[in-house]
Formats: C-alpha cells, structure tokens, sequence
C-alpha cells in the first residue's frame, strides 16, 4: 500500500457499502452507514465531553486547536489523498492539498481571532458588557463539494466557543468526513468531536434531537428547508449555508486577456462544484467575443484527468446525479440554440463522470443553465448592451451568495456591487475567502455567518452581564 493511503485504509470499513473513485470506478473502501438511530448515542457522549471542554479556558482550547493544526498538516498528504479519491479532485491546482492546506491554516485563524468581552455601556452609572457563551452540542452536517474544509469550517469555530460536535458528513465522501474527523480528534479530548455517518435521514434525526442546541448546515437550498422544518420543534439555532447563483458582470473598460484567468478559475475551481463559484457570467456587446475567445484559449489548455495525476488540475464531477444536471442543463442550452463554445460533449461510455469544460455563449438569461445552479464545468455566457439590464439579471433569482463586478474603474464597480444582492461580491476577481472575512449568503442562499469575529458570535449564545 502506498504510504499516503494509510489514512484511507484506517477509515475505511471492513464491511458495508463499497464507495468507488468517481474518476475511474474503482473500488476505494467501504463504509458502515449510520441510521437515524445512531445520533442519540453520538449525542450522549457530545453532550457528556461538553462541560469539561467548556470549563477549560479559551487559550487551552485555542491550544489544542493549534495542535489540531499541526496533525493536519502531519497528515496534509493523507487527507489529500483521501478527499481525491472519493471526491475526485485533483491533487494539484485548486484540489486536494490545496483544500487540506486549507485546513490547517482556517483551524488556526479559528483558534487566533480574538473574541473580547465586549463593554456595551460603561457611564459611571450603568455597565453592560456583553460575553459570548458556548450552546452545548452543535450538528455539523456537510457537503460534498469540499468536505474536508467545510467540516473544519463548521467544527473549529464551535470548539473554540466550548462547545461539542456531531459531525454528519455527505454520504457522498463519508471516508473524506471521516478521515478529517480522525485527524483533529488526534489533537483533541475524548468525546468533543464525534463523527456520524449516514444520509439524510440521520441528518434529519441530528437536527432533530432535543440535545443539539445549533445547527451548522452547509448544502443545497432544498435541503435547507426542510432543515427549518425539522428545526421547530427544539429550535436549535441554524446558520445556513446554501447554494448559490453567483453571477459575474463584465464592464467594457476591462483587458479581456488581462482578465480571463480570474474568468476562468472563478468559475471553473473545483469543476464548478462549489458554492461561491461564478455560474452566469454577464459580457457587454462591445468586448463580448473577445472575453469569449480569451476564455475559450485559456480553457483549452487546462488539463483534466484523474485526480491522482500530477499533470491534471480538473477532475471528474463527484457523482452520476450532479453529472446528469450539469448534462441536462447544457442539452437543454443547445436545443435553445446557444453557441457551444467549446465541450458539451462527454463521453457517456468512458470511466468516471467526466464533463468536458464547456463554455456556452449566446444564451438567453431565461434559459435553465442560466436560471438554474449548474454545479459543474459548464459556464453560460450572456451578451448585454445595457447595464442597468445585466444588474436587474443578476439580481433575478433567489440565491444570492457571492457576485463579482470587472471593471478598470473602482469607483463605477463599487457602486454596482452595492446594489448586487449577494452576500459577498468581489472586484475584479471571483470566489476568494478568507478566514478572516465573514462569509454567508442573501436570500435564499441562507442566513448566518461563517469566518471572522462574527462566525465565532454565530456559534456561542450571547449573554450580557448589566450592573
Ligand atoms: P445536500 O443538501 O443534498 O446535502 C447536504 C447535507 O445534508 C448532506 O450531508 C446530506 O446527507 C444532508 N441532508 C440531506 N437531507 C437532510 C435532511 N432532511 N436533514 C438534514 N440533513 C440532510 O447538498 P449537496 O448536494 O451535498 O451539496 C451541494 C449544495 O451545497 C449546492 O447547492 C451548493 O451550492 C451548496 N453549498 C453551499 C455552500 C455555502 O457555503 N453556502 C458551500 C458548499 C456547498
């Protein structure tokens, strides 16, 4: 066995379900799922370990964070290969080690951000301070998109704030959630982080129980609700982090060479499966071919291939079902009459659930591939000649979690950011976070924060002290 696949091999069940490397179909391991009946006992010793990890102080759990961050990077090599066999992103570019990279430095920027008391009213008359109190037991239930990152992104800040956690990875990378879950619990006391396995339905059990007192949920729209059902009857607090639309508007001031890599990698990281990725990309008439044809020469030269390849920086889609959406949406582009730029033509009879990059030009904004999220390599280009037209589309849909304007000019882009509605919308690039901004979604792309000062608030039940 090759050194890297130790941790693969240790996360890995003897017996039950077979889970296959979505690039080639090979089988990788097996997984023992969890039924809904499963979460009570993994509540019970959450809800056991939290108030001993409550009563330590915040720098030992800071502590044990850092050292949590160390045995990730310890095992960087591992996780990464783990998360591109089962998820199929590739190891190099935007992948695998950039994702457990990302680990690393977010428990640490978690477990580095202070959080002060804060003095509300101090006039010699009156005082109020406000202090930040752990919940108890928080749910973590991830996607499968970047499953490593997004459980730490959900598990760091709620340790931090002395709390305990029920992790619910994807049953789509249940080995990945697994094995990221395996790590920090080399760093951490018995009983603080505790992983479940399952579908849905275990999901649904782990919001359901009256013990966990906040939900973390990071997937699609549908799902989200039914979580809010699910969530009155106990009323955990939710933070939300659903999908997304994110639409990019291109001004006519822009190098359309200059651009067209931020274009490309904004819209393409990970295969398009990701959340704050640019899926509808606005260009105006005057440098609308160019954008196209500089997009379009850049494209082609991205290799992609199996994630295990050193040479590739795109993989396969993760699975059949977001395959078949990102195929339907393009059939249905072409019917339409949109121009096939370049891909729109996968091979159904090779291995994996490859989908060639596939840029889509003179498309209508109406049609499913622009309306709908994709989720995968497939981008639609629409021609605008007025702007006030290509905002009033950008705001046209239900989502809202990221945005992005191009512009040489600040000034006009930020005054076209300000009335995009997203969460996040970035000039002159696409898609970056940072652990120390705050991240989260408008409309129905959610509500709380991650990240920051405010994503630590989002995990704690505020308490003010007055007198
Ligand atoms: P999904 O909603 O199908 O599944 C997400 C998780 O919810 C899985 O662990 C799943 O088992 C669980 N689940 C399913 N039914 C449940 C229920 N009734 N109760 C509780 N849990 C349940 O999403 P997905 O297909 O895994 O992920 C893709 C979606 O996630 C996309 O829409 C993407 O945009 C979104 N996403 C959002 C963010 C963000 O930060 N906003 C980040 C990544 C992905």
């Amino acid at each position: 066995m090759e050194e890297r696949a130790a941790l693969l091999a240790r996360v890995s069940a003897g017996h039950g379900t077979e889970i296959k490397d979505p690039a080639t179909g090979e089988v990788i391991g097996r997984v023992a799922f969890g039924t809904p009946g499963d979460v009570a006992a993994a509540v019970d010793t959450a809800a056991k370990a939290q108030p001993g990890w409550a009563a330590l102080d915040d720098q030992e759990r800071c502590a044990a964070l850092m050292r949590a961050a160390d045995a990730i990077d310890a095992h960087a090599e591992e996780l990464a290969y783990v998360v591109s066999r089962e998820q199929g992103k590739t190891m190099n570019g935007l992948g695998a080690r950039y994702e457990a990279a990302g680990c690393a430095a977010w428990v640490r920027a978690t477990a580095s951000t202070p959080l002060p008391v804060e003095v509300l009213v101090d006039d010699g008359q009156s005082r109020a301070e406000l202090h930040y109190r752990p919940i108890g037991v928080v749910g973590a239930i991830t996607p499968w998109n970047w499953p490593m990152i997004i459980a730490c992104w959900q598990i760091a800040p709620a340790l931090r704030m002395g709390n305990t956690v029920v992790q619910k990875p994807s049953e789509y990378t249940t080995l990945t959630g697994l094995a990221i879950a395996a790590v920090l619990n080399e760093a951490l006391p018995p009983g603080v982080l505790t992983a479940v396995t399952g579908a849905g339905d275990v999901g649904d059990a782990l919001v359901r129980d009256p013990r966990v007192g906040k939900v973390m949920f990071t997937g699609s729209v549908k799902t989200g609700m039914k979580v809010i059902e699910a969530s009155a009857g106990n009323m955990p607090r939710l933070t939300l982090e659903l999908g997304g639309n994110d639409a990019a508007i291109v001004l006519p001031d822009v190098d359309p060479q200059a651009i067209a890599e931020g274009l490309f990698w904004g819209a393409f990281i990970n295969n398009g499966q990701t959340c704050a990725a640019m899926k509808r990309l606005y260009v105006p008439d005057a440098i609308y071919d160019e954008v196209v044809d500089a997009l379009a020469a850049l494209a082609a030269k991205i290799p992609m291939g199996v994630g295990l390849d050193e040479g590739n920086v795109l993989g396969p889609l993760q699975n059949q079902m977001q395959w078949n959406v990102v195929n339907r949406l393009v059939e249905d582009a072409k019917v339409r009459g949109a121009r096939v730029v370049m891909g729109g033509d996968p091979d159904a009879a090779a291995p994996g659930y490859f989908y060639p990059k596939t840029l889509i030009a003179d498309i209508d904004n109406a049609a499913p591939l622009v309306q709908e999220e994709q989720f995968g390599p497939a981008l639609p280009i629409i021609r605008y000649t007025d702007l006030e037209q290509a905002v009033e589309w950008a705001n046209g849909v239900d989502v809202g979690l990221g945005a992005s304007v191009w512009s040489a000019d600040r000034d006009t882009a930020l005054a076209i950011a300000a009335r995009l509605q997203a969460g996040t919308v970035w000039i002159n690039s696409h898609g970056g976070i940072d652990p120390r901004v705050p991240f989260g979604g408008a409309k129905r792309s959610g509500y709380g924060l991650e990240f920051g000062v405010e994503g630590l608030k989002a995990v704690s039940v505020p308490q003010v002290i007055s007198g």
